[in-house]
């Protein structure tokens, strides 16, 4: 009976478009091969390129022998986990941030729902931007407080909201990203600083999943960019993308990070990363602030891309790697994302629900190893 109803609605999934199945998936360095057909990958968010790059990965296996090879922590770090791998890094980050400390979470799906639920309750309110990512909405949902949502980047609006509700809350949280994932657009970062001097009870909260390691002169991000690292309450950041590696971060005052350890259950009822992983980490941060050509050429191929759409006529927001091309209707991007693929180029439709309803698009997610040349014959394709 109840096998029915689940198969019922997968068949509505499917009917309407919406069902999700897994790809088949060769990876050969920057191409990935899917039902025959080899492509550059275009839908990585492998940003700087790190994760093919077999001489960076050669130089970390030789610091690891099979005694300091450790592929477990075995524990929760409150218990037996806390290997001191940990704390290197953490004290790394808090020196390449300059900031008073850091602390580690297994994956930016854990420090997002994670922390908004530990630091929250009845009397706060969280403000967030219409777009944020579903792991802080699910953080949000988790979490007692109230939550506004303000529409995407609409600081009059978020101003408005301030001054109707600050009094009635002991708190509150904005909570932002710094590159949006979808529009590739970015937040305004210092403007959302000045706002917090203009309020009491008002907190930072920003995610820059998309920016570390693709922004700022250090690799750090937005807030790097934007100068302004040390004003965000909770600045979050993950591995998993432009780091080539997993896991997550938050820079933070040294109470926060303890209060964080005491209250936050995707931290403490979880066991903590592999320390190998940790090191790996550790090696590519190590590299970071030599990477700064890489994100310049990130960023000149994705400016020459925005600038082809824009000129062919195409919607295109983005001011970052993440470069959409917004067709509009479902099958009319569909159609284009095949084309594309049929010419080598590994680009994947995004379509409603993840983006509002008319604005399908392919989203490119460019890599700091994809050449110009490669851009040059993807615009060729476009115009033709
Ligand atoms: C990818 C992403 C996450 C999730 O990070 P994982 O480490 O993959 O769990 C969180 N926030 C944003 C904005 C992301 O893009």
């Amino acid at each position: 009976m109840i096998l029915d109803s689940i198969n019922q609605e997968l068949l509505t999934l499917k009917e309407k478009k919406n069902y999700r199945s897994l790809p088949q998936l060769i990876h050969n360095g920057r191409d990935v091969t899917v039902d025959g057909r080899r492509m550059l990958n275009l839908s990585s968010n492998d940003y700087l390129g790190l994760a093919n790059e077999v001489s960076l990965r050669e130089a970390f296996l030789k610091t690891i022998t099979p005694e300091t090879f450790l592929p477990t922590s075995s524990s929760s770090r409150l218990l037996t986990g806390n290997f001191t791998a940990y704390q290197e890094l953490e004290q790394q980050l808090a020196t390449m941030f300059g900031a008073e400390s850091a602390l580690l979470f297994n994956s930016g799906y854990h420090a997002n729902t994670g922390i908004l639920p530990a630091v929250s309750d009845a009397r706060t309110l969280i403000l967030a931007d219409k777009l944020v990512h579903a792991s802080l909405i699910d953080g949000i949902r988790l979490s007692s407080a109230k939550c506004i949502r303000y529409r995407h980047n609409d600081l009059a609006q978020l101003r408005r909201l301030l001054e109707e509700n600050h009094g009635m809350y002991e708190k509150i949280i904005i909570v932002t990203e710094s590159i949006f994932s979808m529009d590739g657009d970015e937040a305004d970062l210092q403007a959302l600083v000045r706002l917090k001097h203009d309020y009491a009870n008002l907190l930072l909260y920003v995610d820059e999943a998309h920016a570390f390691g693709a922004r700022g002169e250090k690799g750090l991000g937005c807030a790097e960019e934007q100068n302004c690292i040390n004003d965000i309450d909770f600045l979050v950041g993950t591995f998993g993308k432009a780091a080539a590696s997993a896991g997550a971060y938050i820079i933070c005052r040294q109470t926060i990070r303890e209060y964080l350890i005491n209250k936050m259950r995707t931290f403490i009822f979880t066991t903590a990363l592999p320390p190998v992983n940790i090191q790996w980490t550790a090696w590519v941060l190590k590299h970071f602030a030599d990477f700064r050509s890489k994100r310049e050429h990130l960023l000149q191929i994705s400016r020459k891309l925005k600038e082809a759409l824009t000129e062919k006529g195409y919607n295109c927001p983005s001011v970052s790697h993440i470069v959409p091309m917004v067709v509009g209707a479902s099958e009319d991007t569909i159609r284009k994302a095949e084309e594309l693929q049929r010419k080598g180029f590994y680009a994947l439709p995004v379509r409603p629900p993840t983006v509002p309803e008319g604005t399908s698009r392919i989203r490119f997610s460019l890599t700091a190893d994809i050449t110009e040349k490669e851009i040059d014959t993807l615009i060729e394709i476009i115009n033709g």
